[in-house]
């Protein structure tokens, strides 16, 4: 199963600063010859992968990025100052695409990538640079060119890092509503009456981790080996699990909890390893907050600490989150398949129940590489477009190099 979190975002790079026309006015020298800097070059927008991220979440919220113009020239011979780059940080597996054709123009899978996106304008040549033996004093400059402008379109392929698990009713789906900001896109989900409930969490220093709420365990138990097989890849790939109890109902909080733990290990013992989060629900009900406290003092003996939560009024939600992030750190990055951003699927047959995640992976992997986008080429290699390099070789001058 995969989820897609996307984003549009439109670019514009900072155009590049007009060339000055000035000329020399100083005391002994009454005619002084032309004096006019060059402007700075506009700041490019550079996109970057970093491993700290796993949601596009930012961009969301932040659709617009223009960078800095390049200043202009000025005279006394003084060049404006070029416009520092304006960086964009993305997840690892982010793959750029061109908002209106689709097309790939980046695929940025690994981390510590820098892709231009958008490419600044050059700073145009001063009154200077045009001096000749012919024509001493010109009275014109080179306008700076425009930055680039780009409409495009971020996808990730992403996995749940933290899974919930709990029987139905538990309060589930309403813990995901509480403390989600963004709902991915499901991409491909065969099981159209059980939803996954996902969630894109924004920690409050500023990480962001993916919160699912999958239907399985017990609902789909059912439905046989399709959903069965479904649901192990998806929980296999998780990183942390909350288990939730709902500790409004008159029931006995300990059996609940061992049964979705026996449920768990049955069908992978990888899953009654992983971290897992204790958690009962609902205290906003009186008789609830007794039994939440009494089921805590239980586990306790069994050195398990149970947070006590609502869901529904937000209280005890807070401590949960911070240490859910603690288990995530402690867990480590999830494997590079979460990152997978070729658009490669998982085929879904339940022979394949057997094959384990690395094998899936590496399968991935193959696919993605046929999949890859094309190597870029030609703007990128030296960073200048092509009209511009030849505008800057024939007015030679004492134009700064590169
Ligand atoms: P799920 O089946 O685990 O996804 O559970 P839901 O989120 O759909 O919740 C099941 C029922 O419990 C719904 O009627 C919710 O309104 C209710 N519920 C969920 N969380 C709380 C809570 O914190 N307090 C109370 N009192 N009710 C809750
Ligand atoms: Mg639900």
């Amino acid at each position: 199963m995969q989820f897609i979190d996307e984003a549009e975002v439109y670019a514009k790079a900072g155009d590049g600063g007009a060339g000055a026309v000035a000329f020399r006015r100083e005391k002994y020298a009454p005619r002084g010859g032309p004096s006019g800097g060059d402007g700075g070059d506009g700041a490019d927008i550079v996109l970057e992968t970093d491993e700290r991220l796993t949601t596009l979440l930012d961009f969301r919220f932040k659709r617009e990025y223009r960078a800095r113009n390049g200043e202009p020239g000025r005279g006394r011979d003084q060049n404006g100052h070029a416009a520092p780059e304006l960086l964009l940080k993305v997840p690892p597996g982010t793959l750029v695409r061109d908002s209106a054709s689709g097309e790939i123009l980046a695929d940025l899978r690994d981390a510590g990538r820098r892709w231009v996106l958008a490419k600044g304008g050059r700073g145009g040549l001063g009154n200077m640079n045009f001096a000749t033996a012919t024509l001493q004093a010109p009275r014109f400059a080179q306008p700076g060119t425009d930055g680039e402008e780009k409409r495009i379109k971020l996808e990730l392929r992403l996995l749940a890092d933290v899974a919930l698990v709990g029987f139905p009713n538990a309060g589930k789906s309403t813990l995901v509503s509480r403390v989600s900001k963004a709902k991915p896109k499901i991409a491909d989900y065969p099981f159209t009456t059980l939803q996954p409930h996902l969630g894109v969490v924004q920690y409050k220093d500023g990480r962001s981790f993916v919160l699912s709420d999958l239907p399985g365990l017990i609902e789909g138990a059912h439905a046989g080996a399709g959903l069965r097989h479904r649901f192990l890849k998806h929980m296999g790939r998780c990183r942390v699990i909350i288990h939730l109890l709902d500790a409004s109902q008159d029931r006995d909080l300990l059996a609940d909890f061992e049964a979705i733990n026996r449920e768990l290990a049955l069908f992978d013992p990888v899953l009654g390893r992983k971290a897992q989060i204790v958690v009962a629900n609902k205290i906003d009900v009186t008789e609830a907050r007794e039994r939440a406290a009494a089921f805590a003092k239980q586990l306790k003996r069994k050195k398990i600490v149970v947070h006590e939560i609502s869901g529904a009024t937000g209280e005890g939600v807070e401590k949960l989150l911070d240490a859910a992030v603690r288990a995530l750190d402690e867990a480590g990055m999830p494997p590079p398949l979460a990152r997978d951003s070729a658009g490669a699927g998982i085929d879904a047959s339940p022979e394949r129940t057997q094959r384990t995640a690395l094998e899936d992976e590496r399968e991935l992997d193959r696919k993605a590489k046929v999949q890859r986008a094309p190597k870029l080429t030609g703007r990128e290699k030296d960073g200048v477009p092509k009209a511009m390099a030849k505008d800057v070789e024939t007015k030679k001058g004492n134009r700064r190099t590169r």
